[in-house]
């Protein structure tokens, strides 16, 4: 059997590479074994490995929630199978009839969640300008049991001041939880600023190459940890040994693909600020950027999503597109190749159009998940697409 050395005492690097590795005493792999089965059989009356149902809990999938833990500073994660799936699963933390203060910019399928679903299962939201602690707390209500926070928000990378928030819904005994799919653990930790919990769509950064969907949940405490798998189990959320294997191994690199994203992001972001064409660049690595200083105090980089307006509106939106050659016209981010998309038709059409505008989502935005090319075929194909 492997030494081991306890994860909390690993520079973040070695914890992705190192953590839920080396569990197999048998034949010495150096990865983690997928184990597929669905049941696992009992020595005797009530004496299990440890393993009894998939669903419940696949030594696969732990050793993704190991990891994940460890890199998010918590005490305890659970894999879920899609971001949406580990949204879900939390709000069924909360007792009926609670209110829930959430942005009113928040990720466009968190919206969808939010306002068609939830509120028929007797959840309330209020949508607020999470970017003002003040508006948050003029939104509590007696009731209200989570304060939902997604920093940078999605599509227009407004920061919520994370600490100050989640100080003002603990002082009032209510949760917090915050959405950290757009940073990843490398970038920003929520728990280390006072958060409850933290979700991940696994989809994007921490499994960094647009093959799986996945999602997880990380909590601060180990009671809430066992209430979160407890809650994922019953409502079948979690997901499947090979969905965990597959992160567990995109993982690894997070480190280093961050460091790329965010160095070619910096480059489109400067080379699209000083375009004509270009009204407005949105990324949290400008000086220009209303909230530069928080960023820079609650965030060790700028990530890799971007948004601009650009002049002309929709139309010219569908012509920049139809030119590039190197951005995808697609939805989703994180991974290593560039994506492109227009939030008003794609991610964030479940909005009505008075939402979107109340949002600041215009016609002519245009929203960039920023690869790991050479920043330098990036900027040039944005170039060629974008008229003089
Ligand atoms: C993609 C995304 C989700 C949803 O994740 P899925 O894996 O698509 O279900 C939630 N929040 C944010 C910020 C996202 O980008």
């Amino acid at each position: 059997m492997k030494r081991h050395i306890p994860l909390e005492t690993l520079q973040f690097a070695t914890r992705c590479v190192h953590g839920g590795v080396y569990k197999d005493p048998l034949y010495n792999s150096v990865v983690t074994p997928i184990y597929p089965s669905s049941t696992f059989y009992f020595e005797g009356p009530r004496q299990t490995s440890g393993y009894d149902y998939t669903r419940t809990k696949n030594p696969t999938r732990d050793a993704l929630e190991e990891n994940l833990a460890s890199l998010e500073g918590g005490a305890g994660a659970t894999a879920v199978a899609t971001g949406m799936a580990a949204i879900t699963t939390t709000l069924h933390l909360l007792p009926a009839g609670a209110h829930v203060i959430a942005g009113n910019d928040i990720y466009g399928g968190t919206y969808r969640l939010f306002a068609n679903v939830l509120p028929a299962r007797g959840l309330r939201f209020t949508l607020v300008d999470m970017g003002d602690p003040e508006a948050v707390t003029a939104a509590i209500e007696p009731d209200t049991a989570m304060i939902w926070i997604e920093t940078p928000s999605n599509p227009l990378l407004r920061l919520t001041d994370i600490a100050a928030v989640c100080a003002l819904a603990r002082e009032r005994g209510i949760l917090s939880c915050s959405d950290n799919t757009f940073l990843s653990p490398y970038l920003q930790r929520p728990l280390e600023l006072g958060a409850d919990l933290v979700v991940h769509s696994t989809t994007k950064y921490l499994n960094g190459h647009s093959d799986v969907v996945g999602g997880a949940i990380v909590s601060a405490t180990p009671e809430m940890a066992a209430k979160v798998a407890a809650t994922a189990n019953a409502l079948g959320t979690t997901c499947s040994p090979f969905d965990a294997w597959l992160v567990l191994r995109g993982v690894k690199t997070l480190p280093l693909r961050m460091q790329a994203h965010e160095k070619n992001a910096t480059a489109l972001a400067q080379f699209l600020d000083a375009h004509p064409r270009v009204e407005h660049v949105y990324y949290p690595g400008l000086p220009t950027h209303p909230q530069h200083a928080l960023a820079r105090s609650q965030q060790r980089g700028f990530g890799a999503m971007l948004s601009f307006d650009l002049k002309g509106g929709e139309e010219a939106v569908f012509r920049l597109v139809e030119r590039l050659k190197l951005y995808a016209f697609a939805e989703s981010l994180g991974g290593v190749e560039s994506l492109i998309e227009h939030p008003a038709s794609m991610s964030h059409a479940a909005m009505s159009p008075e939402a979107q505008a109340a949002a600041g989502i215009g016609p002519g935005l245009v929203r960039v998940s920023v690869g790991i090319e050479d920043s330098r075929d990036l900027v040039a194909d944005m170039a060629q697409a974008l008229p003089d």
